[in-house]
């Protein structure tokens, strides 16, 4: 990925753990390595197509006075997570602090703290048999975006489909999403339990009726397997009712085990 880079901007400002270091304050210099596809603002030599990174320094600077935190680790973190929430076009993101002033009564040229953080992409599957099922999907997917550390990115058009799992039962409406997300694949689980239980998903009968049912099915092309997670969706490659709308919006990603395409995964499910 190109990068636009920022190299010790200096800043003011009152963070630490000594009550001096909040009181007096001191210099801290950021570094920042933005990942960004710079081709379209190349192409067209146009400002709007690019990050202006005076704005980026403004923005550092403004957030680092702002906000006072104890530890360089929280600051520098926040200030990653900031920039990349305040800046679509930011990608990836390479955070340094540095504090030549540190006060331990020795000398020394810096102490720094470098985070890096990004987007992450996950696939989302959405199904609801109960009530108005749009109007569910809809709401869930209202939600998710509401949240700060998410991005709905495509929406793949929703599908009637028949239930499985053997319970007598109303028709399914079924979709897939693209989210963005700054959330961990845990932190992403937590978030659609929540919204799961906000819209009041009942869990009475196993694979039975309910409002909604958020699933996570890829995120990047990681491979999880915990007490409560498991990514790639175990049942993906098996559900019709998740590659189609899948295949919609993600027909060339790759299932990170088996090596094909959501598309070559329905089309091997299509001929059984
Ligand atoms: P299903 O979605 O297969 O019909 P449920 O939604 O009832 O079944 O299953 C919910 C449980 O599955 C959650 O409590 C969660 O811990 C677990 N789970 C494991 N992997 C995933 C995943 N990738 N996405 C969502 N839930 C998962
Ligand atoms: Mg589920």
């Amino acid at each position: 990925m190109d990068r636009i880079t920022i190299t010790n901007l200096e800043v003011f400002a009152y963070h630490g753990v000594l009550k001096e270091e909040n009181a007096l304050g001191q210099k801290f210099l950021v570094s920042a390595e933005l990942g960004t596809d710079i081709t379209a603002a190349a192409k067209t030599d146009d400002i709007e197509k690019s990050i202006n990174y005076a704005s980026v320094c403004k923005s550092i600077d403004l957030f680092l006075k702002e906000n006072t935190y104890h530890l360089i680790e929280t600051t520098t973190e926040r200030l990653a997570m900031h920039l990349l929430k305040t800046y679509d076009r930011i990608e990836t993101i390479k955070v340094e602090i540095k504090k030549p002033w540190a006060p331990i009564l020795m000398t020394l040229d810096t102490v720094s703290v470098i985070a890096e953080r990004g987007w992450h992409k996950a696939y989302l599957g959405i199904g609801s048999n109960l009530g108005d099922k749009e109007a569910n999907l809809r709401e869930a997917i209202r939600l998710l975006n509401e949240d700060d550390d998410c991005r709905v990115e495509r929406i793949s058009t929703f599908l009637i489909t028949e239930p499985v799992g053997g319970v007598e039962q109303d028709d399914f409406l079924n979709g897939a999403l693209l989210v963005k997300t700054l959330k961990s694949p845990a932190e992403l689980l937590i978030l659609i339990g929540e919204i799961e239980k906000t819209l009041k998903r009942e869990r009475i009968i196993h694979w039975g009726p309910r409002t909604i049912d958020l699933d996570i099915l890829f995120y990047d092309d990681e491979v999880i397997q915990t007490k409560d997670l498991t990514i790639p969706h175990p049942e993906l490659a098996n559900r019709a009712f998740v590659l189609e709308p899948l295949a919609e919006i993600a027909p060339w990603v790759k299932h990170p085990i088996y090596g094909e395409t959501v598309l070559q995964l329905r089309s091997k499910l299509k001929s059984i």
